[in-house]
């Protein structure tokens, strides 16, 4: 009798891999084949297609056509497929590359063999551990039993986990040796699921004699370590310490069990948890894909929160923060600097408007505002100016959840019931625009004038005035011209206030430009950098002064220094992952990137809002873009934070895989910028087949 597959409910297959060739990868692919009556598949086939490993596996296991499924790819050298299609110039490479690769459609489980080792590479930028992450199959890594295992095993195991991939057990071929099983255990934390001596001689009848005798033990050695079972009752949750199946570190639990969890133990941002459905678990990203435990997959449309820029799980950024954290995790911030901190502050620098040019690291967006208002609060008590202590800002701009952030967010309406904690500050008229708005100039003008007169009045208790430039974020995606920004700059400068940039939203090219000051020509005193600083990998800030606002701090007492430092200040891993997304920039032509995803901005939404403006359905209003940013107002009864409009049309494009986060009744789209143009487009259909079904 056949033990059954060990994960029925689970993964639908293993991939299997070596750590070299010539190790027996085929061998142990038939014999798993045999001992879970399972079907076989090498997507990449390389040689002679008489004797290459699907005719052997067919031969040694005595399989039927029907349980071999063909290649995806086949190349004749026997080399690794880039290699290989490198002799023939005929092979396209979307041939080779892994995307076109699927799981068959089968009832057996699969036995998928790789090619080569897990670093081989396949396509340009694709290797082998690529194409396993793309699958999402555990692995089992065929590895020789003798002398040199212990590193060529390890070895695997670690770029395997390294790239998150799921470790499933290794197979030892060869002699048993029982001390070299022992420490790839232990020095691994992986089990050796198999040991297979050289069977003499090697024919489907000896083959099967073995599978059926291993595949009892095989099958519990697999579950032993393997993700729970999705029917895993509730109470078999591990509470404490490690699953059952902990003898893998890595193994996954389940969607369910996720969510179990979560829903326990976890408060979660901007929600109400006692009527919101469950938090879906995602357990992968990569580019602008979001990979859920349930299956699911969605495109994130809004960058997970605009932090993310080049997509999601970047290997480039991935690998930087990886080696730094074998080299140097964190070292507090006073007393000490190292590589990245002071690399980054120079790119920083380098990279903004001239005279921007110290740099102060915190944590996350908001912190880089409270920052930015101490500063510019003690700037004018250092100067012997201290009664400029008011901020003004802007009606509808949002700086961040901290209290002082609040205070300068408060007309945003996120913050009703905090009116006594917050401080008094000054809201000015903000004059939002859109596309095919004829009183662009005549608002901003006025709006100018307004500011002009409080800033005059008020110049001697002002220490500063901060806006969102061009475009503010959470309160609906409101849009003003670099002409009105300049216009503010000037004032600010006329008056002796300081000028404050939030950049934490539109930075890092969001609106088109590295940073949105640079389409006004505008060069402020402070900036607040954080959301795409790090590439959407970790929560850092930084607050950016100029070298005059810097000087205004030295002298010989404490007194006069910021007395403002985090826990986490300067980060390296954050720094790190930092330097690689500011490389990507360059090195992807990512400006060019995002000028032509706002093309398709500028295309779709004018004539969305002409089919379903006021002279078509009435629905659609204000349709507006700059970079990736592309919204428009859909007119409702409701409109604020809680619109019912928005849920209905998140609804819909959640149904087609698609993720969006309207800000109540304002549709918008912000996607990573390596977002195919043709997705882009999608979605724009996808909104416009929504509002024709009338939602
Ligand atoms: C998100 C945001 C913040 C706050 O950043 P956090 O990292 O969430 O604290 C501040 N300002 C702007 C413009 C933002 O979009």
């Amino acid at each position: 009798m056949t033990p059954q597959f060990p994960f029925p409910s689970g993964p639908p297959g293993l991939f299997v891999t070596g750590t070299d060739t010539g190790v027996g990868k085929t061998v142990l692919s038939a014999l798993l084949c045999l001992a879970f009556e399972a079907d076989y598949f090498k997507p990449y086939q390389t040689g002679a297609e008489a004797d290459d490993d699907t005719a052997e596996v067919a031969r040694l296991a005595g399989l039927p056509p029907s349980r071999l499924h063909p290649p995806t790819c086949r190349l004749k050298a026997p080399l690794s497929p880039l290699q290989a299609a490198r002799l023939e110039t005929s092979t396209p490479s979307v041939a080779l590359d892994i995307r076109s690769v699927q799981l068959p459609e089968t009832a057996r489980p699969l036995i998928v063999e790789g090619a080569g080792g897990a670093l081989v590479p396949i396509a340009p930028g694709q290797d082998m551990a690529d194409l396993m992450i793309h699958l999402g199959l555990p692995v089992v890594i065929a590895a020789l039993s003798g002398l040199g295992t212990l590193n060529h095993t390890l070895l695997t195991v670690e770029a395997l986990r390294n790239r998150g991939i799921t470790v499933a057990g290794v197979a030892l071929l060869g002699p048993p040796d029982t001390e070299n099983k022992h420490d790839i255990e232990v020095l691994g934390r992986v089990r050796v699921i198999l040991e297979l001596p050289q069977l003499e001689p090697l024919t489907p009848e000896s083959l099967q004699e073995a599978a059926t005798f291993l595949a009892g033990p095989l099958a519990a050695a697999l579950r032993a370590g393997a993700p729970l079972a999705a029917d895993s009752p509730a109470d078999a949750l591990p509470t404490e310490g490690l699953p059952d199946g902990a003898f893998l570190a890595d193994a996954p639990l389940t969607a369910e069990a996720i969510t179990a969890l979560d829903a326990r133990h976890v408060w979660h941002p901007f929600t109400q948890a006692a009527t919101a459905p469950p938090a879906i678990a995602i357990t992968r990203g990569r580019g602008e894909m979001l990979f859920a435990a349930d299956g699911r997959q969605y495109v994130d449309l809004v960058s997970s929160w605009w932090v993310n820029p080049h997509g999601h799980a970047h290997p480039r950024v991935a690998q930087a923060v990886a080696a730094q954290a074998h080299t140097l995790e964190q070292v507090l911030f006073a007393e000490f600097t190292h590589q990245p901190a002071a690399l980054l502050a120079k790119k920083l620098c380098d990279a903004l408007p001239d005279g921007l040019d110290r740099v102060f690291y915190t944590d996350n967006g908001s912190t880089a505002v409270e920052v930015a208002l101490k500063m510019a609060h003690q700037y004018w008590r250092n100067q012997g100016q201290p009664a400029r202590t008011r901020f003004a800002a802007f009606k509808g701009g949002y700086h961040g959840d901290t209290v002082g952030a609040m205070s300068v967010g408060m007309s945003s309406g996120f913050y009703a019931g905090f009116e006594n904690l917050v401080f008094q500050v000054d809201f000015l008229d903000y004059p939002a625009t859109w596309h095919g708005d004829a009183n662009v100039q005549a608002k901003e003008d006025a709006a100018l004038a307004g500011i002009a007169a409080h800033l005059r009045t008020h110049a001697a208790t002002l220490a500063g005035v901060l806006i969102e430039p061009l475009v503010q974020g959470a309160s609906g995606m409101n849009m003003v011209s670099p002409r009105f920004l300049a216009g503010l700059a000037a004032l600010t400068a006329e008056t002796g206030t300081l000028l404050l940039l939030d950049e934490v939203m539109t930075g890092f090219g969001r609106t088109g430009s590295m940073f949105a000051c640079q389409q006004a020509g505008v060069r402020p005193d402070i900036i607040c950098l954080a959301k795409g600083l790090t590439g959407g990998f970790l929560p850092m800030a930084a607050t950016v002064a100029s070298e005059a606002v810097y000087q205004g701090f030295l002298g010989q007492g404490f007194d006069r220094a910021l007395a403002h430092g985090h826990s986490f200040t300067a980060n390296p891993l954050g720094c790190a992952a930092a330097l690689a997304s500011l490389e990507l920039f360059a090195e992807e032509r990512t400006l060019e990137r995002i000028a032509a995803l706002e093309a398709v901005h500028a295309e779709r939404l004018p004539l969305l809002a002409s089919r379903f403006g006021p002279s078509g359905a009435g629905i659609l209003a204000r349709p507006r873009w700059r970079g990736v940013i592309g919204a428009v107002d859909v007119v409702s009864a409701e409109s604020g934070y809680e619109a019912a409009i928005g849920k209905k049309l998140k609804q819909y494009f959640m149904d087609r895989g698609l993720f969006i986060r309207p800000l109540g009744n304002v549709f918008y789209l912000m996607p990573p910028y390596c977002l195919p143009t043709q997705t882009l487009h999608q979605a724009y259909d996808t909104l416009e087949a929504a509002l024709r079904t009338g939602l």
